[in-house]
């Protein structure tokens, strides 16, 4: 392998503008809207994002950092999602009063189980706060809407907590102890059938049937109160789901199998997603055809036959985790812009004259340097990385300053929560 072949990290002078880009945003989506008191927690969490995200440019190991940033989002969200409910009710599990006033946190998996009922009737069939805090549904759908018109499917590798959780358990053991082979992509089409499913029942019961019956997070974020046979069913159903598809298979087939096969918004982010401008490719003159990189695929989205006919696609369930660009020992996996022809080049199209210009003393180095610079910035990867990460930390920022603070607390008070509960 070339020097070449190994630098992945981008240039100093790319790195400290996004490095300043970053900390501007952290400072403004995390530490400016913190409240006074909770401003030490949202410093550490700022300059702990901020960190990782430098880490990821100046290496170009966006496997590694991207993940780290993801899992810890999930773990930093959990337990102050949870604890806030606690706070505020007493409890995690909702009560039909917490259902009729509406006051249950919007959750962006019900998007799309609640479009075509709203369009049918006019009625949000998932009850929930539509403004004035930040889990509101319409702030949801503002950043959701965002995400979708930039890193589409990227949402479920960079900003979905859910997915966090889901991808943590998948890198849990070293190797998969169960392999999974997908050749019909039957895996990958059951999230479509989910999706399709939810949609159509919720039409017709008017309810959110996924909420109410299929979700595996419920475990771990609030479910109804259990206070007759059907509650109780559906409780133990949440549990069976959380235990098998967020912890047990992924941790067995090192897949995303949530993600990939069980998750109605993946699957409408798949479809939804193409407006974004970035995809992930494969450069079939430089590929080799080792399979590395659909070996670490989560989601599977690398079809193996096509790779191993010298033909390579990636389909539109790839949530843009950057686990094959990572790996593949070719660079021949990449980001590319959706108008570019084949899968382009990272700063590679000024290369010859940037050589040139090195050629030519200081000044000429100093020009290279910010073409090279120029010409990084402006790359799929920078763009997607960059708007992945900020997205990522506004969905997470307030939750993960929220379980900082009450660790804090925890270790001053002996209490977890802020205040105590009600
Ligand atoms: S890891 Fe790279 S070289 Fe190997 S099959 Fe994938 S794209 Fe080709
Ligand atoms: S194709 Fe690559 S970027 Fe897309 S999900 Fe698979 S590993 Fe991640």
């Amino acid at each position: 392998m070339t020097k070449t072949e190994k630098k992945r990290g981008f240039s100093v002078p790319t790195v400290t503008v996004l490095g300043v880009l970053m900390a501007a945003c952290a400072y403004f989506f995390i530490v400016q809207i913190a409240q006074d008191s909770l401003r030490p927690a949202a410093w550490i969490v700022a300059g702990y994002f901020l960190a990782l995200f430098i880490l990821l440019e100046a290496t170009g190991n966006i496997a590694l950092y991207r993940r780290i940033f993801f899992v810890s989002c999930a773990l930093l969200f959990f337990p102050s999602f949870m604890a806030g409910l606690v706070e505020a009710r007493g409890s995690i599990s909702l009560d039909a009063r917490e259902v009729f006033l509406n006051r249950t946190p919007f959750c962006h998996i019900v998007i799309p189980l609640s479009i075509v009922p709203y369009l049918l009737k006019g009625v949000l069939v998932f009850p929930a706060r539509l403004s004035n805090h930040y889990a509101s549904a319409y702030s949801m759908i503002a950043i959701w809407l965002f995400a979708t018109l930039t890193i589409g499917r990227g949402w479920c590798s960079w900003a979905c907590f859910y997915g966090g959780w889901d991808d943590g358990m998948s890198r849990f053991s070293g190797k998969a102890r169960l392999e999974v082979r997908d050749p019909e992509k039957r895996l990958r089409h059951f999230g479509f059938a989910v999706l399709a499913f939810s949609v159509l029942a919720g039409v017709a019961t008017m309810t959110s049937v996924y909420c109410a019956w299929l979700c595996p997070f419920k475990t771990v974020t609030e479910f109804g109160s259990v206070t007759g046979p059907s509650s109780y069913l559906a409780f133990i159903i949440f549990i069976l789901l959380f235990f098998s598809l967020a912890i047990v298979l992924p941790a067995l087939t090192k897949k995303r199998v949530q993600c990939m096969s069980f998750c109605p918004f993946g699957a409408f982010q798949s479809v939804a997603g193409k407006v974004s401008p970035y995809r992930v490719g494969i450069d079939p003159e430089t590929c080799v055809r080792c399979g590395l990189c659909a070996r670490a695929c989560p989601t599977m989205s690398i079809d193996e036959a096509a790779l191993a006919a010298g033909k390579p696609a990636v389909l539109s369930t790839c949530t843009r985790c950057g686990e094959c660009v990572t790996v593949c020992p070719k660079r021949a996996a990449r980001y590319f812009f959706v108008w570019k022809k084949g899968c382009g080049q990272d700063g590679g199209r000024m290369a010859g004259l940037r050589e040139r210009l090195g050629q030519g003393g200081r000044a000429g180095r100093f020009i290279a340097a910010l073409l090279l610079a120029a010409e990084e910035l402006l790359s799929p990867r920078a763009l997607l990385t960059t708007t992945g990460f900020t997205i990522g930390m506004i969905v997470a920022g307030s939750f993960a300053t929220g379980t900082v603070a009450r660790i804090m607390h925890l270790l001053a008070t002996g209490s977890f929560l802020l205040g105590g509960a009600p």
